[in-house]
């Protein structure tokens, strides 16, 4: 690719999302000593913290375990639409799931907004919450056929939905379904609240305390790279990728792909309300949010498996070209990119990690939905601790195997991962490290083997060896975030290959 040319000026040098500038999230301590609780639950994004509110709020005593800090990973970096419309889903689910359970899904999330929108209102919690329309729209020809057998599919299950002709956007669409009163809010503001309750109830909570292991047994325990431990009756691996397979073979049955969002300031009366998604490829998404009294556009898109994209600030000049094509004009305040797991059904992984073990749970693969995914985990996993009854409990279940198609999915996806491992590991790399220039990066060859350079601000390198800690993959350099970045299971590295996110543990090898 030429070099890249931003196309707007006001464009942020360093990615961060909206969420996390406009609103403080409390800072807690690091895990220092050993500790015994009911429950223990790694990792604080919506999944980790629904689940340690609601066993706190049963009075269970629980430690929830951070390795970065609270509401830094994919929550922090979502786009934070609250709907039961997950894409054009149901057509898909119903021909290869069934009726019946293509249905509970549809209940599951509905449910799980059921459970925020409750919760805002009966606690009056301040999350800038509004209920919205949910639109799927096509501009495509080829569009409207998937739309037509989305809405059958919704006649099909009893969905209340709605195929129209034109949206609020201006867009040239050729149709469009729409799912009324969804709804939409700031994932922080919201979050914080549970958090805030979790103390409230006596639950510990720890950042900075990475989860290594899990010594298993009928008092299972937490074994943390510092050293302490956490021991309970029950693990919730709520890590995103989880840190710990039980048996799983989650690394099998998981792919990650990555998304990008602007956040960008439109003239006033363009931005309309409702949630907008297309259903063509390149995806596009749009929602708003309100900045001091105003609409702020949350531009999204582009999305690809992770470390496989092209460059990634070509990623963002995409979503600006997109936005410039709805809005007279765009002031980029924000840009920021992230990844989500997706599994073989895409339906989510959430219940015991494995048949082997009965006291150690997961919550993962969300397909871009964890808004109400996530909740979903947090009310089931509750339940399944608490030893009650929950009737999604086998949608979930991680250990399901349906033949059709995750069958074809295992396969692909398994030979995706092998051709990653192998993929770069040969290729001669002509660049030496003194070619790389200050701020830049490069894979280049130290010793006659691969190597990632990176150049910082001040003029020091770093070089690192490009084999990932995980499995062996191959990383390669996302320039739009400054990471290196693992096309096999999305673990992501820092500059000098510190972990910015697993399910890798160790750093890059510093040569
Ligand atoms: C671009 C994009 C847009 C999206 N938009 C929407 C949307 O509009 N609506 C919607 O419903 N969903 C959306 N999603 C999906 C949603 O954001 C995610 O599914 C959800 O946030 C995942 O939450 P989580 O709690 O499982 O993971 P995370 O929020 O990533 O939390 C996991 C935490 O675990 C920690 N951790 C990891 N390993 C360890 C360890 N070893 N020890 C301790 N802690 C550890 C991490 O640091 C992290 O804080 C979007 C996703 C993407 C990628």
């Amino acid at each position: 690719m030429d070099e890249y040319i931003l196309m707007n000026s006001t464009m942020p040098e360093q990615p961060e999302p909206y969420w996390r500038d406009s609103f403080d999230v409390e800072s807690f301590p690091t895990l220092e000593e050993d500790l015994d609780v009911d429950v223990v639950i790694v990792g604080g994004g919506i999944s980790g913290i629904t689940t340690a509110y609601r066993l706190s709020e049963e009075g269970l005593k629980i430690a929830l375990v951070e390795a970065d800090v609270l509401l830094n990973g994919t929550t922090g970096h979502t786009t934070a639409k609250i709907t039961a419309q997950h894409g054009a889903i149901y057509d898909e689910l119903t021909s290869h799931l069934g009726k019946e359970k293509a249905k509970l899904y549809y209940d599951a999330a509905t449910d799980a907004m059921a459970f925020i929108q409750n919760l805002v209102q009966d606690k009056k919690i301040d999350c800038d919450f509004s209920n919205e329309d949910a639109y799927l729209y096509t501009t495509m020809n080829t569009g409207v056929n998937k739309l037509q057998n989305e809405f059958e599919a919704y006649k099909q299950l009893g969905i209340k939905g709605e195929l129209v002709q034109t949206i609020p956007l201006n867009l040239p669409v050729k149709a469009a379904l729409v799912m009324k009163g969804q709804a939409q809010f700031h994932p922080l503001k919201y979050l914080s609240y549970l958090v805030g309750k979790i103390k409230e109830n006596g639950g510990f909570i720890f950042e900075h305390t990475v989860a290594e292991d899990i010594k298993e047994g009928n008092q299972p325990t937490v074994l943390t790279r510092g050293g302490s431990k956490v021991t309970a009756n029950s693990v919730v691996v709520a890590s995103h990728f989880p840190f710990y397979d039980g048996g799983g073979l989650y690394f099998s049955r998981l792919h990650v792909e990555r998304s990008y969002i602007l956040a960008a300031k439109v003239p006033k009366g363009e931005c309309p309300d409702g949630m907008y998604l297309n259903v063509d490829s390149p995806s596009r998404s749009l929602r708003y949010t309100m900045q001091d009294g105003e609409k702020l556009a949350l531009i999204g898109g582009e999305e690809h498996k992770t470390g496989q994209g092209i460059n990634t600030k070509y990623h963002y000049d995409a979503l600006e070209q997109y936005g410039m094509e709805l809005f007279s004009d765009l002031n980029i305040e924000y840009r920021w990119s992230t990844q989500d797991m997706v599994t073989l059904d895409k339906v989510p992984y959430i219940g015991k990690v494995s048949r082997m073990h009965q006291n150690i749970f997961v919550a993962s693969g969300y397909r871009k939905w964890g808004m109400t995914n996530g909740t979903m985990a947090g009310l089931l996993l509750s339940d399944l601790i608490l030893k009650r009854e929950n009737r999604y409990e086998s949608l979930y279940r991680p250990s399901r195997f349906i033949a059709d198609p995750s069958v074809k999915h295992f396969i692909t996806h398994n030979a995706d991962v092998a051709k990653q491992l192998l993929k770069g590991k040969f290729d001669k790399n002509e660049k030496h490290p003194d070619d790389v220039k200050k701020d830049e990066a490069a894979v280049v060859t130290v010793n006659g083997k691969r190597a990632g350079a990176y150049r910082d601000s001040e003029g020091q390198l770093h070089v690192v060896d490009t084999t990932c800690t995980h499995m062996g993959c191959e990383v390669h350099w996302n320039d739009g975030d400054r990471s290196w970045d693992c096309p096999c299971h999305g673990s992501r590295y820092s500059p000098s290959g510190d972990v910015l996110e697993g399910p890798a543990k160790k750093p890059l090898k510093k040569l």
